[in-house]
């Protein structure tokens, strides 16, 4: 990896928690494996995203422990997101620009991961009622992270604009200095608070 050696096991594969009860031994990385039948005869492996050969993959692989005689259902691949220039085409309230009448909705919109898609479903799926109900469609505050979602959406420069999950660099930055430590606890307090009100003020 470009970015150092030890890159991967500071992913998916850190092994926080994961200390050995008997013996206290902290595992140097480890890999989760999500079952993907109720069989449990096929697993993935979480975090493997490559761009290796097959056979390179298949040689690596079998060197984990309990690998050695896996047998290969699929590959790993490099996924790609389909999704639409948002802060082109998309108004804050997930309507296009050209029809506000067509929401977009999930990773479409240009965001990453199951939580993010999920949350621009819900805001399309409110917007949409609002619309059918002849009410004003909403934009979230910006404070709380379905809001932060949305201004990543409709603020970035659409040359650049690639897909987020959400993280604390979409929120608002800060008026002024706060240390590190308290950040999370004001953030977490500013979002409830704005989310709130957006709620009750909008009758959601
Ligand atoms: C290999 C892989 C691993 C991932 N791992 C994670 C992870 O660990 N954590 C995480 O947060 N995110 C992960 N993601 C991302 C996450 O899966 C997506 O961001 C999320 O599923 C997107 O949800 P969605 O509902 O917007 O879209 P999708 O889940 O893609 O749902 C779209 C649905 O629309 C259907 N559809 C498409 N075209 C039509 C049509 N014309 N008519 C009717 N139906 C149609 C499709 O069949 C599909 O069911 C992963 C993605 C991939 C590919």
């Amino acid at each position: 990896s470009g970015r150092g050696l030890e890159t991967l096991r500071y992913g998916p594969m850190k092994p926080v928690g994961l200390e050995n009860p008997r013996t206290g031994e902290l595992p140097h990385a480890v890999v989760q494996l999500r079952k993907e039948n109720r069989q449990g005869t096929l697993y993935n492996m979480v975090g493997f995203q490559t761009k290796l050969t097959q056979g390179e993959q298949q040689r690596i692989f079998r060197q984990l422990p309990g690998l050695g005689k896996a047998a290969f259902a699929r590959f790993g691949s490099i996924h790609r997101n389909t999704f639409i220039c948002a802060p082109e085409l998309l108004l804050p309230t997930l309507q296009t620009r050209k029809n506000p009448q067509l929401l977009v909705a999930g990773q479409l919109s240009g965001v990453e991961g199951y939580v993010e898609s999920t949350a621009m479903g819900l805001l399309a799926g409110i917007n949409a009622a609002r619309l059918q109900q002849k009410r004003k469609p909403l934009r979230p505050p910006p404070q709380t992270a379905l809001g932060a979602l949305i201004t990543h959406l409709t603020e970035s420069d659409p040359r650049h604009f690639q897909p987020s999950n959400v993280n604390f660099g979409l929120f608002p930055a800060w008026e002024q200095k706060v240390a590190k430590l308290l950040r999370g606890q004001i953030r977490a307090e500013r979002s409830r608070e704005a989310m709130r009100e957006w709620v009750a003020g909008n009758r959601i």
